[in-house]
């Protein structure tokens, strides 16, 4: 196993539509393992494979609060089936954006079709944290981002700080102070 390096915005990576996985080798295992422990170590609750570079459709996850036993999850090729009309609104964060943390809506309740790390088919009903974890994963396997679901003038300011950041080398400075890292998403 191996921490890997988190690609970090305006890498163009991150914009790409990542593969399905066609057979769950040594390979997809082996990236599984480096994704935990990246996730872990960043400290994240969740991570998609494209967030260390890798283009394909793996999510690891882990919702568990420090005080409870770890709770590993795998999503291997995962879709969103069904989302319910009702919205819940989480302060996300993520990994590829360190430090910034917006309000976004997203259904509250959503069904994810999934192949588990032993390649079975499964699906899961999900609310709460779990169902905006899963959109914000999925969505990163789709090249999404959560500051597209924010204001336009807020993504540009964002975007531009990291831009900066980049040329001086330097990482980006959060925009207050006040935020909890508890609220990083992945
Ligand atoms: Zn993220």
């Amino acid at each position: 196993m191996a921490k890997r390096d988190i690609l970090i915005i305006p890498d163009t990576r991150l914009r790409l539509k990542s593969e399905p996985v066609a057979t769950i080798g040594k390979d997809v295992r082996a990236l599984v393992d480096d994704m935990f422990e990246t996730m872990y170590a960043a400290p994240g609750i969740g991570l998609a494979a494209i967030q260390i570079g890798v283009p394909w459709r793996v999510v690891t996850m882990d919702l568990a609060r420090n005080d409870e036993p770890k709770a590993p999850q795998v999503f291997i090729n995962p879709e969103v089936t069904w989302t319910s009309d009702d919205t819940a609104t989480y302060e996300e964060g993520c990994l590829s954006i360190p430090e910034y943390y917006e309000e976004v809506a997203r259904p509250k309740s959503v069904k994810v079709r999934y192949l588990d790390i032993e390649g079975k088919e499964q699906e899961i009903a999900a609310d709460g944290l779990l169902a905006t974890c899963l959109q914000h994963e999925i969505d990163h396997t789709n090249g999404v981002l959560f500051i597209d679901y924010i204001s336009k003038l807020k993504r540009d300011m964002i975007v531009r700080k990291f831009k900066k950041a980049q040329k001086r080398g330097e990482p980006v400075k959060p925009l207050s102070e006040d935020k909890e890292p508890s609220h990083h998403i992945g």
